[in-house]
């Protein structure tokens, strides 16, 4: 599958209608009737053709059988029924590719994300913008130590990266058409969502708000994961890190240099022994701790490298429901 020669504009899959809202689900089964409710109330007020695109991530819980039986009673749901968790980037991208709308919401399902705020972000796409980022304000609910290192993350990121990802923006957001298109013409595997939405560039506008704890279950990020997608995000969008290995190859090579020949002068000059065994040892250790340090780096680069030659699809889909029946579609 090739998405470069896809025709321009491509057809969406179902159809098209106006406003499409993908909802990437993993163990949500707790919220998603609170969910379906208030989202439903909102868009009916809109008055215009939509449709719910929800993405099962292979969860283990209910959380199928919910969104199935949803599905059969209100036609305007897609279902997207992944074959196993692939995480939230591939569980949106596959979202993504089963939304027919001339404009795409992307929420999550505990209502973090305020589904009223979905009207506002309508009328910014009707003056023309084609990406919406919705920037949280505050974040409640969420623990300081999150906040911060968030915080020190993206400004990380963007010191060393060459796209501009906006600050305290999530997934939540609003992709025009085009910008849905865009994106699908980035067919890398590790798909580090924030990065691409930025990569793609379009204009695009800001509505900032106030994000809300989840209304119920759990967090499905532990600090070891976001540090993985922190780490994918930095790795999957520059190449900084193996800048900082030769720098600091060079430094320690010069530094090195500088010693020796502190030693040969003061052997020369003063006639002393050398007596180094303790610096000897001290200068090994940390010459081997950069070393393994910046071939581990390069690694995670080949590596990456590696995964994308392999060109496996993102994601594999189990079953599509659409208009309330199987639609009977295997396509990754
Ligand atoms: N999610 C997913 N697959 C995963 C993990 C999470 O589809 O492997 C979904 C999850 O169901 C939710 C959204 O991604 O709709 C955000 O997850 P969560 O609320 O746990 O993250 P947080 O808001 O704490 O960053
Ligand atoms: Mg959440």
């Amino acid at each position: 599958m090739n998405a470069l020669v896809k025709k321009w504009p491509p057809e969406p899959p179902g159809g098209p209608t106006e406003l499409s809202v993908v909802i990437p689900m993993y163990n949500e089964h707790e919220v998603i009737p609170a969910m379906y409710e208030r989202i439903t109330t909102v868009l009916a007020r809109l008055n215009a053709p939509y449709e719910l695109v929800l993405v099962d991530d292979g969860s283990r819980d209910g959380t199928p059988n919910v969104i199935k039986a949803l599905a059969e009673k209100d036609k305007a749901i897609t279902a997207v029924f992944l074959s196993r968790n692939f995480g939230k980037e591939a569980a949106l991208t596959a979202g993504l590719a089963h939304a027919a709308g001339a404009a795409v919401v992307i929420m999550d399902a505990d209502l973090q994300d305020p589904p009223e705020l979905i009207p506002q972000m309508m009328q910014e796409w009707k003056k023309g913008a084609d990406v919406v980022c919705m920037r949280r304000r505050s974040r409640r609910g969420e623990s300081w130590f999150k906040r911060r290192s968030a915080h020190h993350f993206y400004r990380l990121l963007n010191a060393i990266s060459d796209v501009e990802i906006p600050p305290d923006t999530g997934d939540f957001r609003l992709l025009s058409r085009k910008a849905v298109y865009a994106l699908q013409q980035l067919n890398e595997r590790n798909r580090y969502m924030k990065g691409l939405f930025a990569w793609i560039g379009l204009p695009t506008a800001i509505i900032e708000y106030d994000r809300l704890p989840r209304v119920a279950g759990v967090t499905k990020w532990d600090y070891l994961s976001l540090f993985n997608l922190a780490f994918q995000g930095i790795t999957s969008f520059s190449v900084a890190p193996l800048r900082v290995a030769t720098a600091g190859g060079v430094i320690t090579a010069f530094l090195g240099l500088l010693f020796a020949l502190w030693i040969v002068a003061k052997a020369l000059v003063l006639g002393d022994p050398v007596q180094g065994y303790p610096s000897l040892i001290a200068m090994i250790t940390i010459l081997g701790g950069v070393q393994l340090l910046s071939i581990g780096l390069v690694g995670e680069y080949v590596g990456k490298t590696y995964s994308e030659t392999k060109q496996r699809p993102v994601y594999i889909v189990r079953d599509v429901m659409r208009h309330g029946r199987a639609a009977g579609e295997n396509a990754g």
